[in-house]
């Protein structure tokens, strides 16, 4: 039977998980193939558009994709996304989310054609409509009211209506709506306090549900704007509204309550906001003022230390260079009817030209920065803009620069103004502008004009490029060798220019207006970690960075006594092997496979694996290259594995699990690194992620071997397997412990949830002495255990995990320099002394700061 797959785009993967399955339940047959595209990233809510773009792959067939959006953004993301993913037949519905998904899925499964199962979509609200809204009562007037609150307005319950007016359904609650029934709107006496927001992803749904809880009960009307937003305030009343304010990490947010319990309601607010809504990795943040009349907050001074938000981790110091800045707004010159066709000509092949250039930069890059210069040559081509620019010169007559310059503008202003996620790409249209704009004005000029970093020549050989923000095409261009460091006044974690700077390992601040105002060539120190900035650092600061910036890993791991501990890479693909082995790596202890199979709908041919395998080996001559198996499943889903949908995946069939489930799958997999090793000079290993029992571990040792993969061993990465290890030692050569899920299980906490990032830790005691246990084990029986998740990268972690017995470590290779230079300044001896002390902590805290104590005593 034909069935067109569905793609569910939204802000929160709980929402888009929960709508789906809601959906799911009305479906007794076979359902179509539904894929959630939702967050933005390291548990960002946002949406994006590669994502998106990915899962329209994932689902495509004959019968074509429909694709559900929720916010704002979410729609942008999956415009971009079809144009992207070059899928034909795909269809963007504005059909209610959750109607509508529930009638497109149920219409789907009996085999409907797009069309239909969009319009089933589409009407899919009609039933509701018809009955809260009977004989004309349709006002949802209510919007601005308290529906976070769980109150109902009086205009509407005094027409005998259910309020249906819930956030998002109508526009954003405004203090200017008239609210006799309530207390009064802000005034000047109203009570204010201002807090900074500390917590990784400001304030998003979590914590805005938090407020609108904390408000619960009190004769309170609050109002919340950040501080230099150009909105009005919003009250705290719906989730949606409070989006809006578009308040992230680092912005000041200034609070406004009238009303009987104004005080107390400010006081929970604010110690909410100090609090991080218990989420903040920095600590509590100063506690909110509270006063009547306004507060100011100046500027921190040049030369005081300053804070943005870190997105790209590193310490660099280099004097600052300023990006130059782009063209002026064009004069308009009015044009003569007769000639605004050709003007019209003349915009459009700029907008082509101007896609042709990021097709060009596209082509020198790979991955995600190909991807994103490649959403700049969508936005050179998106007919709308192009049409409004058109639309300018023939009916106002103006010239194809200004019409460029205005149409373009207009969007950007719609995209920023919508504050949050859609603005970042705001800038990514403004390059486009700028770029457009250059053309027509030095058409012979492809690369200049849009404002690189300024001349050239008179850059010095390592500097930190500042600027308000960064084009994507901006920072595609850097060299990692000259530009150290990347501080931005706007921009986000989910930015492009983030997501480029962490690609090409340049350390990276955001969100730092202050670095505005430091005059080029002042020495700046920046921390792409924490987000600390501090203009013309003292002679340690200096020194300090310079070292960390220059740690080189020489190809040997050891002790200050000169105890051996292996330091290897982590690679997930040939060009990452590329990569370590100049990294100096001493092997590879974790060669993640599932990136081959990534995104596939069907198995990688063994040619293909083979070529794959071979190429990666080909780098580490005479070094240890240790391929784990497939690792599907959980946070690694793979299409053409797909079993049936799991309630909870990180608890179902993943890793060595679904070597049951297709046993063939794994057979072809050893046959094909067996064939890749034969001719490679790599001393090849192989091992099995998710392991959890004796019976387990003994059927994939005897599957490597009997392939012809002598060496064979497990990843420990849940408790199970943790306290077995004694016996597990009996079937496997090695073991190699993945402390990123040995964490996640140990803590019950899902890797992927910023709310849990404090569970999530591997210094909590109980994943340190799981890993004690392991590691003694493996003493005991003389075979060696390896760390691959990201304790390894941790350089003080490192130490902790050498004292316990653990022979190797594997790591992002840019880890390797830092890690390597701790181990080097710390004694065997102090090693154990600081793993005993951090296995004997009552937290992580505690654990960390016993681990230096005892390191350095
Ligand atoms: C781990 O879990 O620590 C690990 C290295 O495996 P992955 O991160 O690929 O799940
Ligand atoms: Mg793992």
């Amino acid at each position: 039977m034909p069935m067109i797959g569905i793609v569910v785009v939204s802000h929160s993967p709980a929402l888009a998980q929960a709508a789906v399955g809601l959906a799911l339940e009305m479906v007794s047959g076979t359902a179509p193939r539904i894929e959630v595209a939702a967050g933005a990233g390291d548990d960002i809510i946002g949406t994006d558009a590669v994502r998106v773009a990915e899962a329209i792959t994932t689902v495509a067939g004959d019968d074509g994709v429909l694709v559900f959006t929720d916010l704002g953004s979410a729609v942008l993301s999956a415009q971009m996304a079809t144009e992207l993913a070059g899928v034909d037949k795909v269809l963007l519905t504005d059909a209610p989310f959750v109607e509508g998904l529930t009638a497109a899925v149920v219409s789907a499964a009996q085999g409907r054609a797009l069309h239909e199962v969009e319009r089933e979509a589409r009407g899919a609200l009609a039933a509701k409509t018809a009955q809260l809204a009977p004989e004309g009562v349709a006002d949802t007037g209510a919007a601005g009211g308290p529906a976070g609150r769980g109150a109902e307005t009086e205009d509407a319950t005094s027409q005998g209506a259910t309020s249906h007016s819930v956030e998002g359904s109508g526009s954003p609650a405004s203090p200017e709506r008239p609210r006799p029934e309530r207390t009064p709107e802000p005034t000047v006496d109203a009570l204010r306090a201002e807090v900074p927001l500390t917590n990784p992803s400001g304030l998003h749904a979590r914590p805005a549900g938090m407020m609108i809880g904390a408000l619960a009960g009190l004769d309170a009307r609050v109002w919340v704007r950040r501080e230099g937003g150009r909105g009005e305030p919003v009250e705290v009343t719906g989730t949606t509204a409070l989006l809006m304010v578009g308040a992230r990490k680092g912005d000041t947010v200034e609070f406004r309550a009238a009303g009987a319990d104004a005080a107390l309601a400010l006081e929970r607010l604010t110690t909410l906001a100090a609090d991080g809504f218990g989420e903040s990795d920095d600590g509590p943040a100063a506690a909110g003022q509270v006063a009547a009349g306004p507060t100011t907050a100046g500027p921190t001074a040049a030369g005081q230390p300053s804070a943005g938000v870190g997105v790209s981790p590193g310490r660099a110091v280099a004097p600052i260079v300023r990006r130059g800045p782009g063209p002026a707004e064009p004069a308009r010159r009015p044009m003569p009817a007769d000639e605004r066709e050709a003007e019209c000509v003349r915009a459009r092949s700029a907008f082509a030209g101007a896609a042709d250039f990021y097709r060009s930069r596209a082509a020198g890059q790979s991955g995600q920065s190909a991807q994103i210069l490649g959403v700049g040559a969508l936005l050179a081509e998106d007919e709308g803009l192009i049409r409004a620019a058109e639309q300018r010169i023939r009916e106002a007559g103006d010239n194809a620069e200004y019409a460029v310059w205005q149409a373009a503008g207009q969007i950007a202003r719609q995209l920023a103004d919508a504050g949050s996620l859609a603005a970042e790409r705001a800038t990514d249209l403004r390059d486009v502008r700028d770029r457009v704009i250059a053309l027509l004005t030095h058409p012979a000029d492809t690369a200049p004009g849009a404002g690189g970093p300024a001349a050239t020549d008179a850059r010095p050989d390592r500097y930190i490029l500042v600027a308000a923000d960064l084009a994507p095409a901006d920072t595609a261009g850097l060299d990692p060798a000259r530009c150290v460091g990347i501080v931005t006044a706007g921009g986000g974690p989910t930015s492009h220019t983030s997501i480029l700077a962490r690609s090409l390992g340049i350390p990276a601040v955001v969100a730092a207006p202050q670095a505005l105002t430091y005059p080029e060539g002042t020495w700046l120190f920046i921390d792409g970690g924490t987000g600390r900035i501090v203009p013309d650092p003292d002679e340690d600061t200096r020194r300090g960075a310079a070292e960390n910036a220059t740690l080189a890993f020489d190809g040997t791991g050891h002790t200050s006594d000169g105890r051996r501990i292996s330091l290897l890479a982590n690679i997930g693909s040939a060009a990452d092997a590329v990569l370590a082995a100049g990294h100096g790596a001493e092997g590879v202890g974790l060669f993640r496979t599932e990136f081959l199979f990534l995104g596939r709908t069907s198995e990688p041919t063994f040619e293909e694996q083979v070529a794959s395998y071979r190429q990666a080996l080909a780098e580490f001559p005479g070094r240890k290259v240790v391929i784990r198996t497939l690792d599907a499943g959980a946070d690694k889903p793979l299409p053409f594995m797909a079993a049936n949908p799991e309630d909870n995946p990180a608890l179902g069939v993943r890793g060595f699990r679904t070597a049951s489930a297709r046993p063939e799958v794994l057979q072809g997999q050893l046959a094909a690194i067996a064939e890749a090793a034969r001719t490679a000079r790599a001393d090849v290993q192989v091992m099995a992620p998710m392991v959890d029992t004796v019976e387990e571990a003994a059927r994939f040792a005897n599957a490597a071997r009997k392939a012809g993969l002598p060496l064979a061993g497990i990843m420990i990465e849940t408790p199970a397997a943790a306290l077995t290890a004694p016996e597990l030692f009996r079937v496997v050569d090695f073991v190699s412990l993945g402390t990123n899920d040995l964490t996640q299980y140990t803590m019950a906490a899902d890797r992927l949830s910023g709310a849990l990032a404090s569970l999530n830790d591997p210094w909590q005691p109980a994943v340190l002495r799981l890993i004690q246990g392991v590691a003694a084990a493996g003493q005991a029986a003389g075979k060696p255990v390896g760390v691959c998740g990201e304790a390894a990268s941790d350089p003080n972690l490192a130490v902790v995990l050498v004292g316990f017995g653990v022979t190797s470590l594997s790591m992002t290779p840019r880890a390797l320099g830092p890690v390597a230079a701790r181990l080097k300044a710390v004694p065997f001896a102090r090693c154990v002394a600081a793993a005993r002390a951090a296995a004997a902590a009552h937290d992580a805290r505690s654990a960390r700061d016993a681990a230096a104590a005892a390191a350095e005593a």
